[in-house]
């Protein structure tokens, strides 16, 4: 066997791959003993190398071994594409972890449309790698050189940031991480001065509801021109996405916005979020349905239309606390300091009215709508137990079961809270609650 990878360099490069790619470490340990210098013969002429084929088929105990023999972690192939690259490419996370804690370089770009792996992770729908590289790039020099929310808007040739690229191929789920950790909702693809695509526009013509859905509720501009003057419903037209071009009719009311500069919003923890961003998704998918239906469209069996029947005869086995602005949903939101509740879509209605125009959004930070005062915090509030609730039930100072009360007769409970005004109705109502604080 010796004497044949001697002699026949072709055919022992290919050997070594093969072995490398069936993960068959005998053999290349074998090989390698025989040969100390195959692994640099192998990549340096290398259109693949041995650590790419490891990387690209998950041999993890193979990369290891390749790595302790000095080979060269960020060694690129004919298209420049880093071993890293291809381990992402191909969603071997466990693979991709041994590159990086070996010092890959996450900020390198191939030769095809100059893109990082962050714009692989993004195209290709890896939610682990995505995640494994941007935690990287927040701990790495990356993030001191580069600083960290360039490299998640990092673009390729063609002016296109991994958020595009996701919304594109419909990766929901590294959309919104990536809208989570920063990425720019309003990128676009032209430079200064010109009209760009947005990641709008990529979802519009990829399809994916869900991702126009997600953009919307972070922000992005329905009226964007890419540089052929279309906005993003003329796109959904053109590639027939029905569904997603009614939501991007500019003719229609716009969705509820996420208000991500807000100060209370940016600071909440995770558990508050989670609810807040739950309401915003229910608040959203209410308004999209009517618009379904007015485009003559089933609405999506992802959500029934009516989800209010269920949440007001919930509240009402339930014997919580109903939110004293709208009477229909339970309180699950406290303001601090001051300590009043309501629920999660009125206090999103609260904030988000601040923000009709990002531009401005700075300005005003939302008061409690009870007592005026400053909200500092938002955090889930503490769910009653029965014996609390029972003490609170024979309160003569709580009034306040009068659920269904004027405001239900919307059929939405979105609706009563769409104007400003109904908040301000409301703060002049006082209940049991507000009392406990005079
Ligand atoms: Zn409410
Ligand atoms: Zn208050």
């Amino acid at each position: 066997m010796g004497q044949k990878v001697s002699c026949r360099k072709n055919h022992e490069k290919n050997d070594l791959l093969s072995a490398v790619a069936n993960g068959e470490l005998e053999m290349v340990e074998a090989i390698v003993k025989i040969h100390p210098t195959v692994l640099e013969h192998a990549t340096a002429r290398a259109s693949l190398s041995p650590l790419h084929v490891a990387a690209s088929n998950g041999r993890i105990e193979m990369l290891c071994m390749l790595l302790e023999h000095n080979v060269n972690v960020d060694i690129v192939n004919q298209h420049r594409q880093t071993p890293l690259m291809l381990a992402v490419m191909h969603g071997k996370t466990g693979c991709m972890e041994k590159l990086i804690q070996a010092g890959a370089n996450i900020l390198m770009f191939d030769s095809l449309s100059r893109r990082t792996c962050l714009h692989y992770a993004a195209y290709y729908g890896h939610l682990g790698c995505l995640k494994a590289i941007l935690s990287t790039a927040h701990s790495t020099r990356v993030a001191d050189s580069w600083g960290f929310s360039r490299f998640v808007n990092i673009r390729d040739i063609n002016g296109e940031t991994p958020l595009h690229l996701a919304a594109r191929q419909r990766q929901t789920e590294c959309l919104h991480f990536l809208l989570d950790r920063g990425a720019l909702v309003c990128a676009t693809t032209g430079g200064y001065g010109y009209h760009g695509s947005t990641p709008l526009h990529m979802a519009a013509h990829g399809g994916s509801v869900e991702c126009v859905r997600m953009l919307l509720a972070s922000g992005a501009d329905r009226l964007q021109l890419d540089p052929y003057g279309r906005i993003p419903f003329s796109v959904a037209l053109k590639y027939k996405h029905k569904a997603c071009a009614a939501l991007l009719d500019p003719s229609y009311a716009s969705m509820l916005v996420w208000p991500s500069p807000l100060k209370v919003i940016s600071e909440l923890n995770q558990e508050t979020k989670a609810l807040l961003e739950k309401a915003l998704l229910e608040a959203n998918m209410e308004r999209e349905n009517t618009l379904l239906m007015e485009a003559d469209m089933p609405p999506s069996p992802l959500h029934p239309a009516s989800k209010d029947d269920d949440i007001a005869s919930e509240s009402e086995d339930s014997d919580m606390e109903l939110c004293c602005i709208c009477f229909e949903q339970v309180c699950t939101i406290e303001v601090r300091p001051c300590g009043h509740q309501m629920c999660a879509l009125c206090t999103l209605a609260l904030c988000c009215h601040q923000k009709p125009d990002p531009a401005t959004a700075c300005a005003a930070e939302p008061v409690c709508p009870f007592c005026r005062g400053a909200i500092l915090q938002l955090i889930v509030a503490k769910i009653k137990t029965s014996s609390d609730t029972d003490e609170a039930e024979s309160s003569p100072t709580e009034p306040r079961k009068s659920r269904k009360s004027s405001f239900s007769e919307g059929s939405s409970s979105f609706k009563g809270l769409s104007a400003m005004g109904s908040l301000g109705r409301i703060a002049g109502c006082n209940s049991g609650k507000v009392g406990t604080e005079k």
